[in-house]
């Protein structure tokens, strides 16, 4: 028999998440963000559910190859643009639209042998100070792409650093929206500004004439199902679903006694008499070493369905929990038993991969990119529970 633990991907999830996404921004197109290989979902696995986006945005030239590959005709975005100037001859052939955010991306442009005039989203850095053209530099980036044969069409793109707090300034995102909106308020071309957070939270603020969602926007985490602003809202808050379940088993029952610890560093001692159950889930797994299992605080684990914590250090392939709330009013656990680190049991209840990650002192994004190559994935076309 196979290791007992396999990730689930839920396509009626990301059915829904994206269907919540275009409801929070009913007039702009929606790019599917698929980095990282879908956010460690699986480009492949997902698709037959993102199709129904109007585009994807990713940044790895493979991944954009592998969306061709699955006969998408739609567009894709390079949102990092191209990586040395040989990447535009994949753009011109696989017809990729790209960010351009600095100079050296225009010179290449301008050096490319092409028929076929490419669309670029010029990205400005409006002040997260990670890429673009600063707004003052902008004009004449965007002049400088204009007069390019080599460019059909450019539109206007921006990041925000804190569409999911209120951390920077108001409201996160007022700073950024005045320096963008500023610069290019003459300028012609369709405008992509929101994230995840920013689409929920803000896709009806104003842009001049527009919303803030304008022409795209570019949905990631929502569509993955968990929260982009947790643990302000939860993913229930904003309606979204898990798109992604982590479970496994229990191979092993402990009877601990009062003062008898569990796992390496002996972080966790049993106040009381207690039973522990062995999962065969560890970090070389992707669940985080970091997580809790001391005294105090456990992240949290459902065992059967019902909420429990972890217990002790989380090994390279096992991780511990306590048994008591699964077993409380009904039969004792036994090897064999479903347990979920994250996601939907086929019990019922639900654990979002959020509350893991706050446990652990991450976000879900890391989590859920980090899941191991070892783990096997199964697809949930909505005949779920699947049995593992
Ligand atoms: C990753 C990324 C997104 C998606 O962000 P989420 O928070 O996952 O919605 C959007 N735009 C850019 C430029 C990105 O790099």
């Amino acid at each position: 028999m196979p290791r007992p633990i396999l990730a689930t991907v839920h396509l009626p999830a990301l059915r829904h998440n994206l269907e919540r996404l275009q409801r929070a921004a009913p007039d702009s197109r929606l790019w599917a963000v698929v980095k990282a290989n879908a956010y460690g979902h699986g480009i492949e696995r997902t698709f037959p559910a993102l199709r129904a986006a109007d585009g994807f945005a990713l940044l790895d030239l493979a991944e954009a190859e592998r969306l061709r590959a699955l006969d998408w005709r739609g567009p894709i975005l390079l949102i990092e643009g191209c990586f040395e100037a040989r990447d535009l001859e994949l753009c011109s052939r696989l017809n990729l639209w790209h960010v351009v955010h600095c100079e050296e991306q225009i010179d290449w442009l301008a050096a490319h042998k092409t028929h076929q005039p490419h669309r670029v989203f010029l990205k400005m850095n409006s002040g997260m100070n990670r890429l673009g053209f600063r707004p003052a530099a902008y004009r004449s980036a965007w002049a400088r792409l204009n007069a390019l044969p080599q460019v059909d069409e450019i539109s206007l793109i921006t990041h925000f650093s804190d569409a999911d707090s209120a951390r920077f300034g108001a409201d996160g995102i007022a700073h950024q929206l005045d320096a963008f909106a500023a610069a290019t308020r003459d300028l012609p071309g369709e405008r992509s500004l929101c994230n995840s957070a920013a689409t929920l939270r803000h896709a009806g603020r104003e842009l001049g004439s527009s919303a803030l969602a304008a022409d795209w926007v570019r949905g990631g985490i929502a569509l993955y199902g968990s929260a982009p602003d947790h643990p302000a809202h939860c993913s229930a808050d904003w309606e979204l679903q898990p798109a992604l379940t982590l479970a496994s088993r229990l191979i092993a029952v402990q009877q601990v006694q009062a003062g008898e610890s569990v796992g390496y560093g002996s972080t966790f001692v049993a106040p009381h008499a207690m039973r522990i159950g062995v999962v065969a889930c560890g970090y070389a797994d992707g669940y985080p070493r970091h997580a809790p299992g001391g005294p105090d605080c456990g992240a949290p684990v459902l065992v059967r369905g019902v909420r429990t914590r972890l217990v002790g250090r989380v090994s390279m392939d096992m991780l511990a929990v306590d048994l008591g709330p699964a077993e409380a009013d009904a039969s004792p656990c036994q090897a064999g038993d479903e347990v979920v680190l994250w996601g939907r049991s086929r019990h019922g209840a639900v654990l979002p991969v959020d509350e893991v990650a706050q446990a652990a002192g991450t976000l879900s994004y890391e989590l859920l990119c980090a899941v191991a190559p070892r783990v096997p994935f199964a697809v949930d076309d909505g005949d779920f529970p699947t049995a593992i």
